[in-house]
């Protein structure tokens, strides 16, 4: 019912020339349905990693919540829809840590992306600090009710979150996928108190954090995890299909 994604997240990474020569690589390799594949880019490069692709579906990693205007360095979301990407990740917690990212902020980026037909992938999760006193709940409820603060999902299949234990990202110590199905499943239950079950089963819940082809299988067999949001594994070509592969049901 809810079509798997595995989103690559190449944080700062790759020129042009090295995401085009990873885009025919892998394309012929990926699972031709069961699941979408997508690779959220550097901005610089992702009108042509737009062109280029034909089964990846491209993002990007951030976007301002304002339309144009004074706004030195940033990128609105006219400028994504004009380049024509799909997806946009928001919240990231790296943005939330080096770039003072609030939770007001983030809604009012949910808004502006949906409003523009842009499909976020809302970011949330748990310092280790806050893991380890037993207020991991307490956290992924005021990030999803504060991101979704009087938004109106029309089109629950266009709207993902990421489930990314922060203390997970990068760390090559993912979360069990027990830990990790726990807490995707406490955020679907956060979102049908707000928008109702059936919406909520309908929204794509990932998992992100040391995600890796070893990993993988095990992370995806759970019910309430709808795919992965990858970091590093995200960008060796062998590694992003064998993770593609992963998440075809
Ligand atoms: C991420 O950047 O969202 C992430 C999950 O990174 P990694 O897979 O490298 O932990």
């Amino acid at each position: 019912m809810r079509k798997p994604i595995l989103a690559g997240n190449w944080k700062m990474n790759k020129t042009r020339d090295e995401a085009i020569h990873f885009a025919l690589t892998v394309e012929p390799n990926l699972p031709k349905e069961g699941m979408e594949a997508v690779i959220c880019a550097p901005a610089i490069i992702l009108r042509d990693l737009v062109k280029r692709c034909e089964v990846i579906h491209v993002g990007a990693q951030n976007m301002n919540e304002n339309v144009s205007g004074a706004y030195t360095g940033e990128i609105s979301p006219v400028m994504l829809k004009d380049t024509k990407v799909e997806y946009v990740i928001l919240g990231h917690s790296e943005r939330r840590a080096y770039y003072n990212e609030t939770d007001e902020k983030i809604n009012a980026k949910i808004a502006r992306a949906l409003e523009y037909d842009l499909k976020p992938i809302v970011c949330v999760g748990e310092v280790l600090e806050e893991r380890e006193n037993g207020t991991t709940n307490d956290v992924l409820k005021r990030q999803v009710t504060k991101a979704f603060e009087g938004i109106v999902i029309a089109n629950p299949e266009n709207v993902v979150i990421a489930y990314e234990p922060v203390w997970a990202i990068g760390t090559g110590k993912s979360a069990s996928s027990e830990q990790a199905e726990e807490a995707c499943k406490f955020i679907r239950s956060v979102l049908a108190d707000i928008y109702g079950e059936e919406v909520s089963n309908e929204i794509r819940i990932l998992y992100g954090g040391s995600v890796n082809v070893k990993n993988v299988e095990e992370l995806m067999s759970m019910p309430d995890i709808d795919g992965g949001l990858v970091g590093g594994a995200s960008l060796k070509e062998a590694d992003f299909v064998t993770l593609c592969k992963a998440c075809v049901e």
